[in-house]
Order: C-alpha cells, then sequence, then structure tokens
C-alpha cells in the first residue's frame, strides 16, 4: 500500500474558540498552525476563513489571500481551498477564491441537508467551480456526502469537466448524510474508479474509527478540528495531536506517512 497522505482540516466553518479554544481563526492563527501541523506529518491543508470578529464563516478574499500567501511562504503544504459555502455564499463568493491558484480545491457534487441548513449545489454551480478548476490547473478534491455524489462527479468526468485522477474525500457520520460504518465505506471506495485515490473525514466521534478503517483500507486520512473538536470523550483536541495520533497508528500498521512530496507524486500534482 502506498504511504498514508494526511489531511488536517483545521478550522472548517461551525467549531468556534468556546467550543475549543485550539480552533485558529485569524489568517496569522492559521498560518501558525499551518507551520505546526506541517511539522507534525500533514501534507494537505484544508483552508476556510473566518470573519476575525465573530468568527462566522467568510468568502472574504482578502482573507483567503492573507491565509494562502502566508501558507505559501512559511510552509510547502499543499493548500487545499474549500470552495463550502455557508449562509447563502453564491457562485461568485464561492469560485472567486479559485483565483489564487491553489495546488487544490474542494468540490462538493451534490446537496445535502445539514442538521441546521441545506447545503445546496445545484448542478449549475457544481459545474461552474468544476469547469473553474480546470482552467486554473486546480486539482478538484470530491467531498462525498452520500454515494449519488459519485456519480455526479462521475458525469463530470464523463463531460470532461475535470480530469482523471479524481480524488474523493468521504464525508461520513455527519447527521443527514451517508453513516459512518464499514460497510458504507466499502459500499463507497467500490464505487470510485480503480485510478482514483481517496480520503475519509469521519465526523465527531466517527473521526478516528474512519481514519483507522482508511489506514487498513489504503485510502487516505483527513483530521482536524473542522470535523471533530475531541481527543477522546470529554477531552478537547488540538489539530497537531489528531495528526499525532493517526500518523503514529499509519506507522504502527507498516504503512508510514506520506511526506508532502510524496503526497504531491501520490495524488499527480
Ligand atoms: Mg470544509
Amino acid at each position: 500500500m502506498e504511504k498514508l497522505i494526511i489531511t488536517v482540516a483545521p478550522t472548517g466553518s461551525l467549531p468556534k474558540k468556546k467550543n475549543n479554544p485550539a480552533v485558529p481563526i485569524t489568517p496569522r492563527e492559521i498560518i501558525e498552525e499551518g507551520v505546526r501541523c506541517e511539522a507534525a506529518g500533514a501534507a494537505i491543508f484544508h483552508l476556510h476563513v473566518r470573519n476575525p470578529v465573530d468568527e462566522s464563516p467568510s468568502p472574504d478574499y482578502e482573507l483567503f489571500a492573507k491565509a494562502y500567501q502566508g501558507l505559501r511562504e512559511r510552509t510547502n503544504l499543499i493548500v487545499q481551498i474549500s470552495t463550502g459555502g455557508r449562509a447563502g455564499m453564491d457562485y461568485e463568493q464561492r469560485a472567486k477564491r479559485l483565483q489564487l491558484r491553489p495546488e487544490m480545491a474542494s468540490l462538493t457534487t451534490g446537496s445535502v441537508n445539514f442538521p441546521d441548513s441545506v447545503y445546496e449545489n445545484s448542478p449549475a454551480l457544481i459545474e461552474s467551480l468544476a469547469k473553474d478548476m480546470q482552467k486554473l490547473g486546480i486539482k478538484p478534491e470530491m467531498e462525498i456526502f452520500d454515494t449519488s455524489m459519485i456519480s455526479n462527479a462521475l458525469d463530470l468526468q464523463r463531460h470532461g469537466l475535470v480530469d482523471a485522477p479524481l480524488h474523493f474525500d468521504f464525508v461520513m457520520g455527519l447527521k443527514g448524510a451517508i453513516p459512518a460504518t464499514v460497510e458504507n465505506l466499502v459500499h463507497l471506495r467500490q464505487k470510485i474508479p480503480g485510478d482514483a485515490t481517496w480520503s475519509v473525514a469521519g465526523i465527531g466521534p466517527a473521526q478516528l474509527a474512519m481514519n483507522l478503517h482508511a489506514v487498513l483500507m489504503g485510502g487516505h486520512a483527513r483530521v482536524g478540528l473542522e470535523d471533530n473538536i475531541y481527543f477522546c470523550k470529554g477531552e478537547l483536541a488540538t489539530n497537531v495531536q489528531l495528526i499525532e495520533r493517526i500518523a503514529l497508528l499509519s506507522e504502527t500498521c507498516g504503512r508510514g506517512v506520506a511526506s508532502i512530496a510524496e503526497a504531491r507524486q501520490i495524488l499527480r500534482l
């Protein structure tokens, strides 16, 4: 099996300092976190930004630019910009950040009911984001919340809007999305092309369990406070702790951990 690629999703849209003081919020905090995550073994950095005043998710291009440029200057990480949109962000708001030309960006290929809202991704929006990424030479990470989203991703490939080999991230265990079970993970993996790479993001307590299954099944792992703020029941985590734990487990299982250069090779960046 190839070495494990560790993605860290350190911020996301939801957890705030009051939930876990280790969530990086400002561009400066996000950049410093990137330096620590790289040292701990992460290869991919999934980037969201927040309004520094109220910590709400932000589409602000200047915040993305500041965090992105700082990460580029201070680290060698593969920066993956989220094109997710909370609070009704429209296509223009979600696409503008792609002008930074990161190596990767996330692309959710369908809509899903979040516990508190609808995460809306219309066919037209998905197509537009895919075209933008292709034009700018950005590799999409297909964010898969349910099996149908794999079909949608493969449709994009058939229509020439995304280029093989595809990379998938299975988001499992979120209320409203596919439950985090081994059966479901095996099912999702069976549905993607043989040349594709994949990782798993488990939400909350599913993070560790699904990451471990990915280690054993030849997939890759996404950790971080975006998906899970706890190290174990009742004990808050830091991003570095979550990275170090899955790195140790992967080493213990004999897979090792991909360096950033190795991750670029595995993902054909
Ligand atoms: Mg995200």
